[in-house]
């Protein structure tokens, strides 16, 4: 016989047969460690255990009793479908009937004279009341010890098809009573000690098996803990080491920086002023800045990046600048090049297909085997582009800037890939219009340092934001003809179509997918995001039909998405810009940052199906000139929460104060998106808390700067090691 380890996978744990072994792995699930740290979402209190006759004076409630069975049958039903066991339970005082629909093996495993602990819920039937459907076990006396599924506070699982809460508790009680006492415990024994934590053994049999909901309480704080510490860890320990490279220290020029703020059309922001100091400090040194400068749409960074990458070139150094999309990265260079006209700048873009080059007022055509020539010359000091840029054959003479737009962070591989053969490491400055809670800023971007715009420049007007109820759709219409009549743009926005309130029959391959919805369990409420282009491209399409149709058969309308071709993309939203298009009708995936001056009115059919965050997102695509822009929702949805979501997103135009809100009414998980870093959920709720969070900060930095390496703490480094191969922040 196997002798059972943590390490023993799980096709050799007996009890687990090779189906449960299948659907385990949908968890993730390999091995007793794995299952031992598969933990509980929510507990059913069934600890208050009370006599028979007092269960009978609680209808409607669920109840907790023991006695012996007296009788116990299976009952045949006309109905097909439903087979019944019935039997009767007696304590000292009276008995009480109990009922299992569809459970016949029940009676494989109780026996008349058998004592049980039954959990359920009190029912009234034809014959009077009864027992429905209880959690069951068989205990050995009067007095008990040890239950597991009633009688005390009972873990619940999430469930996959097929794997249920009875189950997880059946094969990982005797597996926690076997291996809790030779679990390492990872955490070092200085911050057990001065957190108060549970130690691992203690903690581990407190989460799954409960004393009290206080002990469970202090059992997750420690693993919410432990696992936000590994974050920090990972993270620190990576800022850590690209600290020991060098970085082109670039000095600022202050009367060259002063020259080219008065040379803007408009005056700089206080925020602007003090991100754009933060930043050209940062680039004098000669360590690689890692800064991500966050600003809400239309605040501006542009500017701040352009003062940045004018210091640079003044140093005789060059500036990658990477924008997500090829609009977008022509959107920069023509800003770009504008804003340092004055200033003996040669700036040259390149995209997958288009290379450029502009130099004091004139734009031109360059070959791109010209443009990377001069590139790699160094006579190109600003290169603008989209991903084309970290491509084989581009190679930079001296590079000591790297700008992202819009893409949060930087993949450490793409960083890796830009350093490859560089004496020198490149500053990077990371710009973002997604409000980035503290929270996570201090955890999964705890890397990097924090520039914040705050300010809106002064003479935007506030976008108007209306809730649009059905009733009111015809006026909502009607304005957005007069809208047009002036010459302003529209763009409609519509959310994916999904099966919600659809009768369609899932896909192939869906519903495999979904983890099913299992009798008991919580169901999290799905919101959209509209990552699925197919239905994003039947919403559209249908949105479109009916605009183009019905309501406004003389306007010129078309549609966009994500799928489309990028020179497609590229010509309407030109054509838009140009005021040749007047309505845009697209999917959630409209290219952020695109500017149209011209679009004054943002429609937003199913406002209720998108996060706060991303509506603030698309309204900020209007706004972005002088004139008064509009907001609209649409909305068919009664339910109270979506309309307290859509009603911040009208009291409030502060992108940070909204995803707080956010953050708080769908939790991170939703938010972020858990699955796309693989953080492991425990310290994905721990993120809602920011002490946490910052206590786990200074205990990853103490740690770190006593022993950067980890050499004392082994095991620690060894959980690390296993816990970076598993989340992937990108
Ligand atoms: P974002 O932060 O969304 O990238 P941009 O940099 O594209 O914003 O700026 C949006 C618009 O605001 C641009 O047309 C830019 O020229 C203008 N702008 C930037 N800073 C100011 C300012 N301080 N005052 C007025 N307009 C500004
Ligand atoms: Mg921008």
């Amino acid at each position: 016989m196997n002798v059972l380890s943590l390490l023993t996978p799980i096709q050799d744990v007996p009890r687990i047969g090779l189906v449960y072994q299948k659907r385990l792995k949908k968890f993730g699930i390999k091995t007793v460690q794995d299952i031992l740290f598969h933990f509980p979402s929510r507990y059913d209190d069934f600890s208050d255990i009370i006599s028979i006759s007092e269960a009978r004076a609680k209808l409607a409630k669920t109840v907790c009793i023991q006695g012996k069975i007296v009788k116990i049958e299976d009952t045949r039903t006309f109905k097909k479908w439903t087979n019944l066991t019935e039997a009767v339970v007696q304590d000292e005082n009276d008995k009480i009937k109990v009922i299992w629909f569809n459970q016949i093996y029940i009676t494989k495993t109780l026996k008349e004279g058998d004592f049980v602990c039954l959990a359920g819920k009190v029912s009234l039937g034809k014959e009077g009341l009864y027992l429905n459907n209880p959690a069951y076990e068989k205990i050995n006396d009067w007095g008990f010890s040890g239950l597991t599924h009633t009688g005390r506070i009972v873990p619940v699982y999430p469930e996959t098809r097929g794997v249920t809460s009875r189950w997880f508790r059946f094969i990982i009680k005797p597996l926690l009573v076997r291996f809790v006492n030779v679990i390492p415990e990872s955490l070092p024994p200085e911050i057990i000690e001065k957190y108060k934590f549970l130690p691992i053994a203690e903690a581990l049999w407190q989460l799954h098996f409960p004393d009290s909901f206080e002990s469970a309480d202090a059992a997750k704080a420690r693993f919410s803990f432990e696992e936000l510490f590994l974050i920090q860890l990972s993270v620190l320990k990576e800022k850590a080491k690209l600290m020991q490279f060098k970085a082109p220290a670039c000095k600022m020029d202050a009367s060259l920086m002063k020259e080219f703020t008065e040379s803007l059309p408009f005056k700089l922001t206080n925020s602007q002023k003090k991100c754009s100091f933060q930043i050209l400090k940062d680039l004098e040194k000669s360590v690689p800045m890692s800064r991500l400068l966050e600003g809400d749409v239309g605040s501006g960074k542009t500017v701040v990046a352009t003062m940045a990458s004018l210091s640079v070139a003044k140093n005789g150094f060059q500036v990658a600048f990477m924008a997500p999309t090829e609009i977008l990265a022509k959107q920069h260079f023509k800003e770009v090049s504008k804003l340092l006209l004055k200033f003996n700048a040669r700036v040259g873009l390149l995209t997958g297909k288009d290379s450029r080059i502009s130099n004091e007022e004139k734009v031109s055509e360059i070959s791109r085997q010209n443009l990377l020539e001069e590139l790699k010359n160094g006579q190109i000091n600003i290169l603008i582009g989209t991903h084309a840029l970290i491509q084989k054959g581009v190679e930079f003479k001296n590079l000591a800037l790297v700008i992202v737009d819009e893409q949060h962070r930087f993949g450490v591989s793409q960083r890796a890939q830009l350093f490859e053969g560089l004496k020198l490491v490149p500053h990077l400055l990371s710009m973002t219009a997604t409000p980035i809670p503290r929270t996570l800023a201090l955890t999964v971007y705890g890397d990097l340092d924090l520039s914040l715009i705050t300010e809106i420049p002064k003479d935007r007007k506030k976008t108007k934001t209306l809730i649009v109820e059905p009733k009111d759709r015809k006026t909502a219409y009607e304005f957005i003809e007069k809208e047009v009549k002036y010459g302003k743009g529209v763009f409609v926005i519509c959310p994916k179509i999904s099966a919600q309130g659809e009768t369609s029959l899932p896909r192939d391959g869906e519903s495999e997918k979904k983890p099913t919805q299992s009798f008991g369990s919580f169901a999290p409420q799905n919101y959209d995001f509209g990552f699925f282009s197919k239905n994003d491209v039947k919403a559209v399409k249908e949105e479109y039909e009916k605009l183009s149709k019905d309501i406004f058969p003389d306007l010129r309308i078309t549609m966009l998405y994500g799928k489309m071709k990028a020179s497609e993309k590229e010509r309407i939203m030109l054509d838009f810009k140009k005021g040749e298009i007047d309505i845009l009708v697209s999917t959630s995936v409209v290219e952020v940052g695109v500017d149209v001056q011209r679009a004054t009115v943002m429609m937003i059919e199913g406002a209720e199906r998108f996060g706060l965050a991303q509506l603030h997102q698309f309204r900020g695509r209007v706004g972005r000139s002088d004139m008064q822009s509009y907001c609209f929702l649409f909305t068919t949805s009664p339910d109270q929460l979506n309309r307290k979501r859509l009603k911040a997103l009208v009291d409030c135009d502060d992108g940070f104060k909204l995803a707080e809100k956010d953050l708080e009414i769908r939790g991170p998980g939703q938010l972020y998106g858990s699955q796309q870093w693989g953080i492991p959920d425990m310290a994905m709720q721990g993120l809602s808390n920011i002490f946490l969070v910052e206590k786990t900060r200074t205990a990853a930095k103490e740690i770190l700067e006593k022993d950067p390496q980890l050499k004392n703490y082994p095991l620690l480094k060894e959980r690390l090691k296993q816990f970076e191969t598993r989340i992937h922040f990108e």
